[in-house]
């Protein structure tokens, strides 16, 4: 089950990284193709035109790769109505045998019936990435909690403009009681590539908050040294977030191709 859970993790992470590599990727690509266009438009010298014809083919074809690259990262980003209940006892399974004796990992879900629009592969995803992070830090055992409740969102919150502030939001938390993170840790966590672990990626938290941008929704971080960690993730309830969901750059790259 160990080895399901950091596939899935890896997953999400290439997908992550496919998104942003098919973006850098198609500019280079698009210059490329018109330096092969205008070369094969070359009448004067038939090499010219032969490599000109050689260039296009290929940017062609790393276009053609691009495309599959930007549509297998927005596969999962599906919008679909998401059961709480149906969310955690996924869950719950998915971490039967992750959780080494020495953690006892508890549930408390307010209600099971709530339902609202999001992704339910990416919320099990994220949920993973935290979860894993949090028995990652407590070698020596510890307790791991998660929580759901509802609530609204108070003022000192950073919100992004479009995003109202005074509706319903779910919140999950999962805390830990393992070390917490020193101001540095906190600082750079959500960086790419950041990691203090030997064999971390660093990319578990990004894709967290990219999974919650995704759904509208914020995340707040609680660490202190010694004093554990805890991850509020807020999701709205009620805002349409089908636009935020799987809003890719399509139209951009209809233009592209
Ligand atoms: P990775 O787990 O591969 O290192 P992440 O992006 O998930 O990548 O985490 C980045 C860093 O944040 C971790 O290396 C760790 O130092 C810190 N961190 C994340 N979660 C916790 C936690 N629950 N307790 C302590 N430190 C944490």
């Amino acid at each position: 089950a160990e080895s399901e859970l950091i596939r899935a993790q890896r997953f999400e992470s290439l997908a992550m990284l496919a998104g942003g590599l098919s973006h850098d990727l198609r500019n280079l690509l698009q210059p490329l193709l018109l330096a092969g266009d205008s070369l094969q438009d070359y009448q004067d010298d038939p090499r010219l035109a032969r490599l000109g014809k050689l260039v296009r083919d290929c940017g062609r074809r790393g276009l053609d790769m691009v495309h599959s690259m930007l549509s297998f990262a927005r596969g999962a980003r599906r919008a679909e109505q998401v059961k709480l209940g149906t969310l955690f006892s996924a869950f719950d399974l998915l971490m039967q045998g992750s959780v080494p004796r020495s953690v006892a990992m508890e549930l408390v879900i307010d209600d099971p019936e709530l339902s609202f629009e999001g992704n339910h592969t990416e919320l099990q995803q994220c949920l993973l990435n935290l979860c894993l992070n949090a028995i990652q830090a407590m070698p020596d055992g510890g307790k791991l909690h998660i929580e759901t409740s509802q609530t609204t969102l108070d003022d000192d919150f950073f919100l992004p403009e479009e995003q109202p502030r005074n509706g319903r939001y779910l919140c999950i938390s999962v805390k830990d009681d393992g070390p917490g993170m020193e101001p540095a840790v906190l600082e750079h966590m959500f960086e790419p590539f950041f990691t203090t672990k030997e064999t971390g990626t660093g990319l578990g938290l990004l894709s967290c908050k990219r999974i919650v941008g995704s759904h509208g929704g914020v995340m707040r971080v609680e660490s202190e040294p010694g004093r554990g960690t805890r991850f509020d993730l807020y999701i709205p309830l009620e805002e349409v977030v089908s636009d935020a969901l799987g809003a890719g750059d399509d139209d951009e790259l209809e233009g592209a191709a």
